[in-house]
């Protein structure tokens, strides 16, 4: 079992976990010997996990930021980052509306398979307070999502996981501040985050030593508590809609890379396989930030510079599969409750799942509550959006896992495109430069 690489490891822990799920739900106490005893350990996991998520991204953006040459470089980063992000995320968007006209899932459905969903998750909390969740964002003014941006305390923005935009305001600032400032002065304050940062790396290795008891303890507790399982067959057109979009997607990301890069998908879901895989597990981008940091930098030889800045931006507003699983989730809905919509109303999509996408938390569930205001920007009325998001309830979970590996492979992937143009791969064995025609 040492010798194993960590993915494999991951890997065996996932299917013992769902193995051991499947048995102990044949057992009347299964369910609460899993819940009880078993299911804690995942907890601590993800706890651990986002325990160091906020420390990291302050310490490696402020490293990232004020390690570069100039102003002028972090400029030409960002901009190539949030280009990219844009890119792919309306390829994706693209790619899940072209799929789900084509297949039509919503139309398959009948009206009794409608009414008996509906009817089962109408009473659910989860989808009124998915709704007005949505609708309290959506009152806010225009620019609110800018001032959001901004904290007015940092240690605020500090103790809470769902301000980690702030956090990364933050962090910009204090890198280009010290960048501005002579560098004599801030030597100490380089060679502290320096320093900090490789503790912060160990402190993911050592979490990461856990990581597949965890995932056992967190699949056992997804399979234990699933609902049964007629109700998933039923929405199985739409959910393989939704898969098989997000697998055009990493195909398509494979193939950029490889175009772009002449890099093999050999070499990136090699070098990524454990983030991926924890990414399924936890539904988390944020969860998964840690090691995805560790993985593309020390793995994939993105330089630190690129990898500590594009990662953390990227695991909060670049969410290509969330995007494409909220276009495919919105056209499936009018189909199903024969709402019909035009070229104009697919297009809006395009642009209210760009920036549903961008406002969701990276955490599990948050594409499903933006999905409400995709809903409304095509003017689903509030009760049947009620009946909609209940209809798509049941599969959300298994689809938010591997939308979500689909969100940090598309971050993966940016990060490697913007680290080669600006000549910033390393060979992570060695530590060399290479690439280095590609500096511009
Ligand atoms: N769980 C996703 C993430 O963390 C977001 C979502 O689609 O719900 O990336």
């Amino acid at each position: 079992m040492k010798k194993l690489e960590l993915h494999w490891k991951i890997l065996i822990g996932m299917v013992a976990g769902i193995l051991f799920g499947f048995v102990m739900s044949s057992f009347s106490w299964g369910y609460d010997f899993i819940l009880n005893w078993i299911a804690p350990f995942g907890t601590i996991f993800i706890r651990l996990l986002r325990l160091i998520a906020i420390p990291l991204i302050l310490v490696s953006l402020v490293k990232g930021v004020s390690d570069l040459k100039d102003i002028s470089t972090f400029k030409n980063i960002g901009i190539r980052t949030i280009v990219l992000y844009i890119i792919t995320t309306c390829i994706a968007i693209t790619t899940g509306l072209v799929l789900v006209n084509i297949v039509k899932p919503g139309a398959g459905l009948s009206a009794e398979t409608i009414e008996e969903l509906t009817v089962t998750y109408a009473g659910d909390n989860t989808i009124t307070s998915n709704i007005e969740q949505a609708e309290f964002q959506e009152m806010s003014k225009p620019l609110d999502f800018l001032v959001d941006i901004v904290p007015d305390n940092i240690f605020g923005a500090m103790s809470n996981n769902q301000l980690m935009l702030q956090v990364i305001f933050f962090s910009i600032l204090f890198g280009i501040s010290m960048l501005l400032v002579d560098s004599e002065k801030t030597k100490p304050l380089s060679k502290l985050f320096d320093s900090l940062n490789h503790v912060i790396l160990k402190m993911v290795n050592i979490i990461m030593m856990i990581a597949p008891y965890a995932v056992f303890a967190l699949l056992a507790q997804i399979i234990v508590s699933s609902d049964d399982s007629e109700i998933l067959l039923k929405l199985l057109n739409y959910a393989t809609t939704v898969i098989a979009g997000l697998f055009i997607m990493i195909s398509i990301y494979l193939i950029i890379l490889y175009l772009f890069t002449g890099r093999k998908p050999s070499w990136i879901i090699k070098g990524i396989a454990p983030a991926q895989l924890l990414a399924f597990s936890t539904s988390s981008s944020a969860a998964t930030l840690p090691v995805t940091i560790e993985r593309v930098t020390n793995k994939l030889g993105v330089d630190h510079e690129v990898s500590s800045f594009v990662l953390p931006v990227g695991a909060t507003i670049n969410m290509d599969g969330t995007s494409l699983y909220q276009a495919v989730a919105a056209v499936f809905i009018a189909q199903a409750l024969h709402i019909p919509l035009d070229f104009m109303d697919q297009l809006t999509i395009v642009l209210t799942a760009l920036l549903a996408s961008i406002g969701s938390a990276a955490v599990p569930g948050a594409g499903m509550i933006m999905l409400v205001i995709v809903l409304e920007s095509i003017g689903i009325p509030s009760d049947k959006m009620a009946i909609g998001l209940a209809l798509i309830f049941a599969v959300d979970r298994p689809l938010d896992m591997c939308r979500t590996v689909v969100n940090i492979t598309g971050d993966t992937l940016v990060s490697v495109l913007v680290a080669n143009s600006i000549g910033k791969m390393h060979d992570p064995e060695k530590g060399l430069e290479v690439d280095k025609s590609y500096l511009s």
